[in-house]
C-alpha cells in the first residue's frame, strides 16, 4: 500500500477590505477554495489591507461574513497589517541588491513627463532619472523635505511563465515603468506584500483575475530576486455585464452578496453557477461545494469574456430548490414557521423560485384561504362528491372524475375552479399531492366558499 502523498497545494483569496466582495471577486475565492478542494490542498484568506486610508474593519468583517454564508472557508488566515516588519526585511533585501531605489518626483513632475513623453509620441515609461541623481542633488531634495518613493528596477530581460489557462505568456518589461513598490508616506503598495506573502506562505498557485497578467510579469522579477521561485499562475477572464461592459460597483450593486443574500439567493445557486460560468461544462444545481469542486477544472475555463445575467442566477436558484432533499431543509422550514413534513415539502419544492415562497404555500395549505369561486352550484356539486378519508395521491383522480361525470366538465374548465376554490391561485404545486395536505375539513369548507 502506497501512503498518501501530502499535499502541497496551497492557494489564496487575497481581498483588499476596501469595499464588498461582489459576484466578480467571489470567483476568486471559489475557483481557488475549489482547486485548493480537489487537490486536497488548503486554502487561504489573506486580506491586502496595507492601505490603511481606504481598509476598514467593517469591511474584513463583510468578508469574512460573505465568505462564510457562502461555505468558503479558510485554513490559514492573514492580514498583511501584521506583517509590515516582513515587508521591511524584504525592501531592506531588495535595496540591498540594487533592485529598490529611491526617487524623488513629486506627482506632477511625473504627470509632466508622461504627457512630454505622449506628445512625443514614446510610451509613458518611467525614465529612471532617479538612478542618475548626484549624493548632492538628493541632499538638496531632502533639504527641501522632499520623501522618496521607491521603485522596484526592472531587468531588462524577458519575463516569461506559464499561466494554466493562457498558456505561456510573456511580458515585455520594456514596456513597463519600473513599479513604485513604497510610496512616499512609508506605506507598501500592494506590489511586494503580495509577493513576500506568497513566498512565506508557500503559495503554489495564484488564481486571479486577467486584469492582473501585467502584475503577474513584476512579481516574477520580484520573487526571483528575493531568491525564490515563482508559485505557478492562473488568470481567468473577468465577467462582464449581460450588455458586455465590466461590472461596476455602483451600476451592479444588486450583483453584491449581500444585496444577493437579501434577496433570499441560495449560496449554493450562487457557487454553482459562478464555478461553471466561462467553461463549456454542464451548468447544473449541485447541493454541495465537494460536488461543485469534483467537476472544477480551472484549465476548462476559457479566455473569452464571459457576460453575467442575472436570470441565469434566478434558474440556477430554482433549480437547486427543486432537487434539495427535505433532510436539508427541514431545519430552515422549522425556523420559519413551516415545517408541515416531508410530503409537503416534496409536494411544493418543485414551485419554489426563493425559499421564502415555502411560506405562501404553507399557508395555502394551512389556510386561512379565501376561496375563489365562481360557479357555486359547480363547488356545490365538487364537494357533494368528494371522497372520504384517508386520502392518498390517487384521492384527486377519483375526485376529479367523479366531478367530471356529474357536471360534464373536463380539461381546464374542470380543474381551474377547484384549483382556485382550494388555493385562490392560478399556479400552483400539484393538486394530486396538495389535496392530501389540505385534508377534507378545508377542502369542504372551501368549496362552500368559506375562508378555512
Ligand atoms: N488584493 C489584490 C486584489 O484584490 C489581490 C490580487 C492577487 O490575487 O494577488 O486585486
Amino acid at each position: 500500500m502506497t501512503s498518501p502523498v501530502p499535499s502541497s497545494v496551497i492557494v489564496r483569496f487575497a481581498p483588499s477590505p476596501t469595499g464588498n466582495l461582489h459576484v466578480g471577486n467571489v470567483r476568486a475565492a471559489l475557483f481557488n477554495y475549489l482547486f485548493a478542494k480537489k487537490a486536497g490542498g488548503k486554502f487561504m484568506l489573506r486580506l491586502d489591507d496595507t492601505d490603511n486610508e481606504r481598509s476598514t474593519e467593517a469591511y474584513a468583517q463583510g468578508i469574512e461574513t460573505d465568505l462564510a454564508w457562502l461555505g468558503l472557508t479558510h485554513d490559514i488566515f492573514a492580514r498583511q497589517s501584521d506583517r509590515i516588519a516582513d515587508y521591511e526585511a524584504a525592501a531592506t533585501k531588495l535595496k540591498a541588491a540594487g533592485r529598490l531605489y529611491a526617487c524623488y518626483e513629486t506627482a506632477g513632475e511625473l504627470d509632466r513627463k508622461r504627457k512630454r513623453q505622449l506628445a512625443m509620441k514614446k510610451p509613458p515609461v518611467y525614465d529612471r532619472a532617479a538612478l542618475d541623481l548626484t549624493a548632492d542633488e538628493v541632499k538638496a531634495f531632502e533639504a527641501e523635505g522632499r520623501k522618496p518613493h521607491w521603485r522596484f528596477k526592472l531587468a531588462d530581460e524577458e519575463t516569461t511563465f506559464d499561466d494554466l489557462i493562457h498558456g505561456h505568456t510573456r511580458i515585455d518589461p520594456a514596456s513597463l515603468s519600473d513599479p513604485v513598490l513604497i510610496r512616499e508616506d512609508g506605506r507598501f503598495l500592494y506590489t511586494l506584500p503580495s509577493v513576500v506573502d506568497d513566498i512565506d506562505f508557500a503559495i503554489s498557485h495564484v488564481i486571479r483575475g486577467a486584469d492582473h497578467v501585467t502584475n503577474t510579469g513584476v512579481q516574477v522579477q520580484i520573487t526571483r530576486a528575493l531568491g525564490a521561485t515563482p508559485p505557478t499562475y492562473a488568470h481567468y477572464s473577468l465577467l462582464l455585464s449581460v450588455d458586455g461592459r465590466p461590472l461596476s460597483k455602483r451600476l451592479d450593486a444588486d450583483f453584491s452578496l449581500q444585496a444577493m443574500r437579501a434577496e433570499g439567493l441560495e449560496p449554493m445557486a450562487i457557487n454553482g453557477l459562478l464555478a461553471r460560468l466561462g467553461t463549456s461544462d454542464v451548468v447544473e444545481a449541485k447541493l454541495t461545494l465537494d460536488e461543485i469542486a469534483a467537476g472544477f477544472d480551472i484549465a476548462h475555463l476559457g479566455r473569452a469574456d464571459i457576460r453575467f445575467d442575472p436570470a441565469d442566477l434566478d434558474k440556477m436558484n430554482a433549480a437547486f430548490l427543486h432537487m434539495l432533499p427535505y433532510a436539508d431543509a427541514q431545519p430552515r422550514l422549522a425556523v420559519a414557521g413551516c415545517d408541515l413534513g416531508e410530503s409537503f415539502w416534496e409536494t411544493v419544492r418543485p414551485n419554489l423560485a426563493r425559499f421564502a415562497d415555502v411560506k405562501l404555500w404553507a399557508s395555502v395549505v394551512e389556510g386561512p384561504v379565501s376561496p375563489v369561486i365562481e360557479d357555486a352550484a359547480f363547488a356545490a356539486a365538487a364537494a357533494s362528491v368528494l371522497p372520504s378519508e384517508p386520502w392518498t395521491g390517487d384521492t384527486w383522480k377519483l375526485w376529479t372524475d367523479a366531478v367530471k361525470e356529474k357536471t360534464g366538465a373536463k380539461g381546464k374548465a374542470l380543474f381551474m375552479p377547484l384549483r382556485l376554490a382550494l388555493t385562490a391561485h392560478e399556479h400552483g404545486p400539484e393538486l394530486k399531492n396538495l389535496l392530501p395536505l389540505i385534508g377534507r375539513e378545508r377542502a369542504l369548507a372551501r368549496l362552500s366558499g368559506a375562508s378555512h
